[in-house]
């Protein structure tokens, strides 16, 4: 068994679902697009740049759709690659796709003692299809199996009449209560939240009253940080990063300007270097993915899994998730020099600076007016 080294949130972009819910993120994006994007490497070449070496150990590696992550049919094949590689792997996932739950369960048993579900728990878009008991007859089917799981729901108004209903039928088929997180409406500027706020005609203390019914420490911990400007030393870039898993496309975190392309030549080492003091997002957008998973060591949070199992339901069935979800990184990563970090401060504030600079005076535009083109 071991620790996590590194931590990584991947983003398949695929836009199609099978669902349809008010709240979704992606329909908020106006991106509900229903494509399924090709694979520009394949799952090996993925899994081969993404080796243990090259990474700098056992990674975590955390992959979501835009849409439903399991419809693209590469999506098990890059899976069985990375807990090849030896990595842990979480799919979020809405639960429905039955065919796809069978032939992960057909995976070697060995590497599905690193694999987590997350199963979002979308319960009026169940309802509406009359598919509940295919949802968690899903789940636990994942359960015999010896994967860990997590059930997860996203605390919207429309939800709140059948609160009884979704804890009993929680609490009969999954012997607990989901974990909640709270539900953000976005204001985005380009590709980025400039603002958000919590998604409610409710005011905020009843929102957050209704969401403590499901005692979740998952809901106590986004709540906690919603909205809060991260000014600590960040180590997002060297102990973590977003890699999009299309294109190979490596950030520090969402909202950095740059990216290094890491699936082109996977022979070429990979840069990691944190981003410091640096942290241009409004607020940290995925709070319970990195500072639970302690990108900065400065805070004092519960881990990762504290946030998720429901030990009483012995949802995390492995030892193995259950002990790399509940270590930080700063056991497997040493901290900056006071040198060090102040030299990865300038640097990535004259990136950050000069980016914006450049976007505010439209140079891009004035670049093309005068007849070159962005290098495709
Ligand atoms: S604090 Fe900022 S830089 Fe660090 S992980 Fe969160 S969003 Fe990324």
């Amino acid at each position: 068994m071991e620790k996590i080294k590194r931590f990584f949130e991947c983003l398949i972009p695929v836009t199609a679902c099978n669902l349809k819910c008010s709240y979704c993120y992606v329909i908020q994006r106006n991106n509900r697009k229903l494509e399924i994007p090709k694979l520009k490497y394949s799952p090996e070449i993925i899994g081969k740049a993404l080796n243990k070496k090259r990474m700098g150990g056992t990674c975590y590696f955390s992959i979501c759709g835009a849409g439903e992550t399991l419809i693209p049919n590469y999506t098990i094949d890059i899976i069985k690659e990375l807990l090849k590689q030896g990595h842990y792997v979480n799919i979020t996932t809405n639960g429905t796709l039955t065919k796809k739950f069978d032939e992960i369960i057909k995976i070697d048993k060995n590497l599905l003692k690193r694999l987590n579900l997350s199963f979002s728990f979308h319960y009026l878009e169940l309802k509406r299809l009359n598919i509940l008991d295919d949802f968690f007859d899903n789940i636990n089917k994942i359960k015999q199996a010896g994967i860990s799981f997590v059930l997860q729901l996203n605390l919207c108004d429309e939800y709140m009449p059948y609160v009884d209903e979704i804890k009993k039928i929680s609490m009969d088929r999954v012997g607990a209560y989901p974990q909640v997180a709270l539900t953000r409406k976005e204001y985005l500027k380009n590709t980025n939240i400039e603002r958000a706020e919590i998604l409610t005609d409710k005011t905020k203390e009843e929102y957050i009253k209704e969401g403590k019914k499901y005692s979740s420490p998952l809901f106590d911990f986004t709540v906690k940080n919603f909205n809060v400007k991260r000014k600590e030393f960040c180590y997002a870039g060297d102990w973590s990063g977003v890699l999009n898993l299309v294109t190979g496309e490596l950030r520090k975190c969402y909202a950095y300007p740059l990216t290094q392309n890491i699936f082109e030549n996977i022979e070429k080492p990979i840069k990691f270097e944190a981003l410091g003091k640096n942290c241009n997002g409004t607020f940290c957008f995925n709070s319970s993915h990195f500072l639970s998973l302690g990108v900065i060591p400065d805070l004092d949070t519960p881990t990762y899994g504290k946030l998720r199992n429901r030990e009483e339901a012995n949802w995390y069935s492995s030892d193995d998730i259950k002990m790399a979800f509940n270590s930080k990184l700063c056991e497997t990563n040493h901290e900056y020099n006071m040198w060090k970090k102040f030299k990865v401060n300038v640097k990535n504030r004259i990136i950050i600076s000069s980016t914006n600079f450049v976007k505010k005076i439209g140079l891009v535009k004035i670049i093309k007016k005068l007849g070159y083109k962005k290098h495709e």
